[in-house]
């Protein structure tokens, strides 16, 4: 039976990436995503094209009864579930001093609450499995901090402090748990950025695409068997 993937956010961007990348490696693949209907048909029908099951589930990622309810189908139409990568986001930036709380809350729902929404039913899936890998997607700002993202910075540096804890629950029955932290990359997420200025302090002068994002998923996924509890920067050397 093939391996079974798992990408929340998997419609666009860096999911998308991921997406392939895992079919490429033979897994099949399940998306989900909120409102993109066109993007997620795109993304599935590219999977296919790969030799590979693949099916898009829409729902909101910030909603508990709902990622429990998508658990449960994705679980019944593809038998097990081997790689989870937490990786849906948005971004509702503004100064810390400003920010209402409902650019607060959305933030930490989407991209923080979620992973716990997710990663616990999964979670007992993989242990009766006895095997499973975990990624999630945090940043750079995760690590770093960042003027006018407080809300997304604390949501990344929580799924952080997420993986390294559960690397440590899980170890022993033989699931994996790491994050990784993109710098820039390419994505409607960072269109409109002033790319110029930004590509003048990074080392390796250029934003990253999601396939740079996507290698590394496969590797943690699919060759990382000794490395748990890590963050790996993935930005082009703008953390060292
Ligand atoms: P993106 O292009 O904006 O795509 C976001 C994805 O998340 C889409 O599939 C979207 O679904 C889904 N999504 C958003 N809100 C959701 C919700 N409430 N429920 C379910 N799905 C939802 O973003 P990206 O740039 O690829 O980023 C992917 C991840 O990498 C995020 O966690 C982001 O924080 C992180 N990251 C990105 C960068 C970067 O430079 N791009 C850097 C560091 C970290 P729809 O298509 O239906 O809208």
């Amino acid at each position: 039976m093939s391996k079974v993937a798992l990408i929340t956010g998997g419609s666009r961007g860096i999911g998308k990436g991921c997406a392939l990348e895992l079919a490429k490696a033979g897994m099949d693949v399940a998306i989900t995503y909120v409102g993109n209907d066109e993007a997620a048909n795109q993304t599935v029908k590219e999977i296919k094209e790969l030799g590979v099951k693949a099916k898009a589930y829409k729902f909101d990622i910030s909603d508990k009864t709902a990622c429990a309810e998508a658990v449960e189908k994705i679980h019944a139409d593809f038998e097990r579930i081997d790689v989870l990568v937490n990786n849906a986001g948005i971004t509702r930036d503004g100064l810390f001093i400003r920010m209402n709380d409902e650019n607060w809350e959305a933030v930490i729902n989407t991209n923080l609450n979620s992973a716990f929404y997710m990663t616990q039913p999964i979670s007992k899936i993989m242990m009766k499995q006895r095997e499973g890998c975990i990624i999630n997607m945090s940043s750079i700002v995760g690590v770093r901090g960042n003027l006018g993202q407080a809300n997304y910075s604390a949501a990344k540096a929580g799924l952080i402090g997420l993986t390294k804890s559960l690397a440590k629950e899980l170890g022993s029955r033989n699931i994996r748990v790491n994050a990784i932290a993109p710098g820039f990359v390419k994505t409607d997420m960072t269109k409109g950025l002033a790319v110029e200025k930004i590509i003048d302090i990074i080392p390796l002068k250029r934003l990253g695409e999601p396939d740079d994002i996507a290698k590394t998923v496969k590797f943690l996924a699919c060759d990382a068997t000794y490395i748990t509890g890590q963050v790996i920067g993935v930005d082009g050397g703008l953390s060292f």
